[in-house]
């Protein structure tokens, strides 16, 4: 019997490894470290909607779901965004139910962006962003977010759009940074539409989660933008329940129907016993005040435990991460601080380089604080001896 040769394959994505997510999270089960690096929650979701979807399925909703989306909850969707942000989407042709936020990315990049296309992402830039450009052939264009508070500098933008550009990528609240649209980012954002026909493709999975009294800035408040745009958001983030992955697009016909043309060949349908106990949930908001109020306490917590570290936090507006800055402690770079934090330390976070594509990283790290009081204190315990 003669050896079998590997067969090597040309990577369509070369340059992507691993995610981040799953290193540090892998890494900090293995070293017993407290897991303040991947987002999600430490604690459960409501018992309740856990009882709702069991009940669902035992009502036998287990077969393929409408490729869209169960009906009851597009339309409990669709009221629920008219009555926070005044525009009205049609439940029958206007949102698509996907995959999480992820797959919603996907699909709407993948339905717009052309081999040779110009997309204009943010960065930091979350992650999912870059590899579903490329898979397209399209070319990403950075522009850099500025300063301690991470702000968008319009002015750049409106430079490096031109006629080849497809999709603008807008993330608020933002994922690392803790960034919050505020009313001078709509102003910039409507002033470079004005010379593009471009399409902005808006993830606006923390849009409950917002501070201070500030309001979201989501892209269905404002007509001239949500004209052409994709707002897409997650219910993993709301509900406490980040596994469950399911999360929606809402965007005029012509563009959701080109949505819907490629998730149903990604997807084609996501779990349907879960859509139809998320329907009885969104009808039941202000649930998302309650969401922002609980982050905010833990975020003020967080802040609180902060102080007894070297650690110095930056602005944190809205999402569940805070970003630190550790100049005082050393001048290592974020991914060997991120790696020493965890081993020796027992603390993972997120360094903030592998959401920059062509960006020097500062000395900063992501602390993600959707986590039980004690685990926040107990983490506090080991920065304090940083
Ligand atoms: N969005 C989550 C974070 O930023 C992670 C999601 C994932 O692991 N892909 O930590």
């Amino acid at each position: 019997m003669g050896q079998t040769k590997e067969r090597t394959i040309e990577s369509k994505l070369p340059s992507t490894g691993v995610s981040i997510f799953a290193i540090m999270s892998r890494l900090a089960e293995e070293h017993g470290a407290i897991n303040l690096s991947q987002g999600f929650p430490d604690f459960d979701c409501d018992p309740d909607l856990v009882e709702a979807v069991a009940r669902q399925m035992r009502a036998g909703h287990n077969q393929y779901p409408p490729m869209l989306g169960i009906v009851a909850l597009r339309e409990a969707l669709s009221r629920k965004i008219e009555r926070l942000y005044g525009r009205r989407y049609d439940p029958a042709t206007e949102i698509t139910i996907t995959s999480g936020a992820t797959e919603g990315l996907f699909s709407s990049l993948t339905a717009l962006v052309r081999p040779g296309d110009e997309v204009v992402l943010l960065q930091p830039a979350y992650d999912s962003y870059l590899p579903a450009v490329q898979l397209c052939g399209g070319r990403p264009v950075f522009v850099t977010l500025r300063g301690t508070d991470y702000r968008v500098d319009w002015d750049e933008v409106r430079r490096v759009v031109n006629a080849h550009t497809r999709v603008i990528v807008v993330n608020s609240p933002h994922n690392p940074t803790g960034m919050v649209f505020d009313a001078d980012d709509i102003r910039g954002l409507t002033s470079v539409l004005e010379r593009t026909d471009a399409i902005v493709v808006a993830d606006e999975v923390y849009e409950h989660i917002v501070f201070d009294g500030r309001r979201h800035e989501s892209m269905a408040r404002h007509p001239d933008i949500a004209d052409r745009a994709i707002v897409i958001s997650s219910f993993g983030k709301t509900y406490h329940t980040t596994g469950w992955k399911i999360g929606y697009c809402a965007a005029p016909r012509a563009l959701s129907a080109e949505v819907a043309r490629v998730h149903q060949f990604v997807t084609y349908t996501v779990n349907g016993a879960i859509q139809r106990a998320y329907a009885e949930w969104v009808d039941r908001d202000p649930l998302a005040e309650d969401v922002a109020r609980l982050y905010q306490a833990k975020r003020d917590h967080f802040l609180q435990l902060l102080e007894g570290t070297r650690f110095r936090p930056l602005p944190c507006r809205g999402t569940y991460f805070q970003m630190v800055d550790y100049s005082a402690i050393t001048n290592e770079r974020d991914s060997d601080f991120a790696m020493r934090l965890l081993q020796e330390h027992g603390v993972a976070a997120i360094p903030v380089s592998p959401f920059l594509t062509d960006a020097e990283p500062g000395p900063v790290l992501r602390f993600c604080f959707a986590k039980r009081d004690e685990t926040l204190e107990r983490a506090a315990e080991r920065l304090r001896k940083v």
